[in-house]
């Protein structure tokens, strides 16, 4: 079943008495987890108490049983592979439909074509042998006649099939571009523009096999925003969102085009840096520390000022033959030094708490 089947069958159970229940028992779970009330967190709230979804159900509910708070990160991890993977699913095996559709078309105009081309044949082979027995004008005027005839018929037939073909040509170009969109849109982060977990995850993948195929060096940056949760506890969640926004634009902004920016968790980020060694990757991670430091930063909302934001970051480069998960627990263990030594600071392999803003 797919997931909007499974979505059309939840909702049609949530305009019910039942859905009603179904509505109460999600928030009241959410809440009793310490769960924020947002339309992610209650869909995957809905999909478990509803049991929609046995992967997902068994996924969850370790963290349901287990009793305490449950971390955005794990249910923002949830939502991502069982509702952002499951519409791109959906979406490619709607337009596998459409192209099956328009091939099938396409295939029957070929057999109507073929059969017209082999009575063409026939009509030709037919014309030929009564050539030589025919002598008077009227026979020969009669058979032209139905030779033209049958030849307009194929001319006919010809651009049919052209107009034909040209037209599926388009629709699958229309079909591909929008497959394209919904693929591009299912790798990127709706919060920040900038990549998301899995374009991550593939990019990690690439960049070691190129690392390992041309042997160039490759590096890794993890940053996290220091105090982020005093800044959403004083704030709340939309200015925290508003800062999020921020630390994205400024990796982004200190990052070359082969570079892929994404966000890695709520508040955490990663940046894929092929064929840049450790030193150079270091220069763009302190370019980032130090940009955040020095900014200033408003409230949109009212246009207080929000004080001091500040960003720690690991820096790790690819060790030939090691895994991706080995190079980003590296980084991560250096970005964990930075935070351990008093964050606002960028750590490398080998040192530690390295270039503090002091
Ligand atoms: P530290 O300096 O040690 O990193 O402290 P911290 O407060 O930043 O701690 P941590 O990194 O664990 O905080 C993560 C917080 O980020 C928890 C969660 O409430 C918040 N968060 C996660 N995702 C989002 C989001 O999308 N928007 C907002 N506003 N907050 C988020
Ligand atoms: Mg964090
Ligand atoms: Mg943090």
């Amino acid at each position: 079943m797919t997931a909007a089947h499974q979505g059309q069958q939840v909702n049609g159970r949530l305009q019910s008495e039942e859905g009603i229940d179904l509505a109460r028992k999600a928030l009241d779970l959410m809440a009793s987890h310490s769960v924020a009330p947002t339309a992610h967190h209650y869909a995957v709230f809905t999909a478990y108490v509803a049991d929609s979804n046995a992967e997902l159900s068994a996924e969850l509910k370790p963290h349901i049983d287990a009793g305490g708070p449950i971390a955005d990160d794990i249910l923002e991890d949830v939502y991502d592979r069982f509702f952002t993977f499951k519409r791109i699913q959906d979406a490619v095996m709607d337009v596998g439909g459409a192209m099956s559709r328009e091939l099938g078309a396409v295939v029957k105009t070929l057999e109507a074509a073929e059969r017209d081309t082999a009575a063409y044949g026939e009509a030709l082979a037919g014309a030929s042998g009564k050539l030589d027995d025919t002598t008077d004008s009227a026979g020969v005027k009669q058979m032209v006649e139905g030779l033209v005839a049958a030849t307009a018929r194929m001319q006919r037939r010809s651009r049919e099939l052209e107009k034909r073909l040209q037209e599926t040509s388009q629709e699958v170009d229309q079909l591909r571009t929008n497959l394209e969109k919904v693929r591009e849109e299912a790798m990127t982060d709706a919060l920040t523009g900038i990549a998301n977990r899995k374009r991550f995850d593939e990019s990690m993948r690439k960049a070691r096999r190129d690392s390992d195929l041309k042997g160039e060096a490759f590096s890794l940056i993890l940053c996290d925003i220091d105090h982020f949760k005093r800044f959403n506890d004083t704030w709340g969640h939309q200015t925290g969102d508003q800062i999020i926004r921020f630390v994205a634009a400024c990796l982004s902004r200190f990052s070359k085009d082969s570079h892929v920016v994404a966000r890695y968790g709520g508040e955490e980020f990663a940046v894929v840096l092929p064929g840049t060694s450790q030193p150079d990757a270091m220069l763009i991670a302190e370019k980032v520390r130090s940009t955040v430091e020095s900014k200033r930063l408003l409230r949109k909302s009212t246009n207080e000022d929000l004080g001091n934001i500040t960003v720690s970051l690991g820096v790790s480069q690819f060790r030939t033959g090691e895994s991706v998960e080995c190079l980003i627990e590296r980084c991560d263990t250096n970005l964990y030094k930075s935070k351990q030594t008093g964050r606002n600071k960028v750590t490398v392999d080998g040192a530690t708490g390295a270039r503090s803003a002091a």
